[in-house]
């Protein structure tokens, strides 16, 4: 605290990160981070950057990037927005398209950073319960909004909602923008970018941190309208202009030209997801449906916050929140085949 802070910092409520511990031998399946690394190529393109080019400043638009993701999903440029991580991707979002007169709406169990950005841009907001099942109904969507966001598949508990069900939601409010934050989609879920076509209303945003292994470089995108892309263009050309460096440019343009790897390694996550799912419903847990490369479990016996301490002293690492409905809940990404046995042998333990 000090007198020289502008009137807002102090009623600031930040987002916590999950731990990214300096130990490097703990089992870290706490922030759904991918356990295969990023894809050569990506590697290779980075290497090829760095260079005496350094000194230049990049492209401020990524073109090289904007147009390896239009190839990918069959789109035009015209309609994707790049952003330093869809964190920076959303806060323009809620910036320049949420700040109406009447209340955003989320889910009661979503991404927690959702309420922060409405603490700094003064958003009003409305949360919505999920069903006793943990889902989405798509029913408590229809009222009058100020906007529309919701993780798909949801986190942290991982359930997806199906095309239909996301369509229905752009149809009852025409007057709003939805959001589908596509964190994890390439887990099992269904992406929304078909839909742009025919609803200006929108905008699906993706990162590259979780399917494409790529947290470390900070690279996250939306798409949607070009209406919509042209608001958060002069957002963005307000704060920074080169949100994306020149070494995130070239392997996250590589990233989306390997399709082949990106393939390879997400059916691995999703083979371990599920034989993970079954194994810890052998050990008692209950398992909500998941479609994310990460498992939201209860389990019937043991209480939450005791089986994360004693999981930590075994050096395994999971994500557990205080919020009052999910407290019972562990949230375990998926590590390599080794990583996950290593959790089932310590809860085995337990
Ligand atoms: C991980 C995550 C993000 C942020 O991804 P970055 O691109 O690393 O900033 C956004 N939304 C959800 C739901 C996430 O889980």
């Amino acid at each position: 605290m000090s007198k020289f802070w502008s009137q807002f910092v102090y009623d600031l409520v930040p987002y916590v990160p999950g731990e990214q511990p300096k130990l490097t031998k703990l089992i870290k399946l706490n922030t759904n981070e991918n356990p295969y690394g990023p894809s050569p190529k990506a590697l290779a393109a980075m290497h090829a950057e760095l260079s005496d080019n350094l000194r230049l400043y990049p492209d401020p638009n990524g073109d090289l990037l904007k147009q390896a993701v239009a190839k990918h999903y069959g789109i035009d440029a015209s309609k994707i927005f790049l952003g330093n991580g869809s964190d920076e991707v959303l806060a323009h979002i809620f910036h320049s398209l949420f700040q109406h007169d009447l209340p955003l709406l989320f889910p009661d169990i979503s991404y927690s950073f959702y309420p922060v950005y409405c603490g700094l841009y003064g958003i009003k907001f409305t949360l919505v319960p999920l069903d006793t099942q943990f889902q989405i109904r798509v029913a408590d969507y229809t009222t009058p909004n100020g906007g529309i966001i919701f993780p798909n598949p949801n986190s942290p508990t991982g359930c997806v909602l199906a095309l239909d069900a996301v369509e229905q939601i752009l149809k009852a409010s025409p007057d709003s923008v939805v959001v589908v934050d596509e964190a994890y989609i390439d887990f099992g879920g269904k992406t929304a970018i078909s839909l742009a076509d025919c609803y200006p209303n929108l905008l699906v945003t993706q990162t590259l941190s979780k399917s494409r292994s790529l947290a470390g470089l900070r690279v996250g995108l939306a798409i949607g309208h070009p209406d919509l892309i042209r608001a958060l263009e002069l957002v963005k050309n307000s704060f920074n202009s080169y949100p994306l460096d020149s070494l995130a440019i070239a392997g996250a343009a590589a990233s989306f030209k390997d399709r082949e790897y990106f393939e390879k390694t997400c059916q691995l996550v999703i083979k371990s997801r599920n034989k993970m799912v079954t194994q810890l419903e052998g050990k008692g847990f209950e398992v909500l449906p998941t479609a994310a490369n990460f498992i939201f479990a209860r389990h019937l016996k043991y209480d939450a916050a005791w089986l994360v301490t004693k999981l930590r002293e075994r050096e395994v690492i999971v994500r557990h929140f205080k919020q009052e409905r999910i407290a019972q809940f562990l949230r375990i990404s998926i590590g390599t085949p080794e990583q996950n046995q290593a959790l089932i042998d310590a809860l085995e333990e337990l």
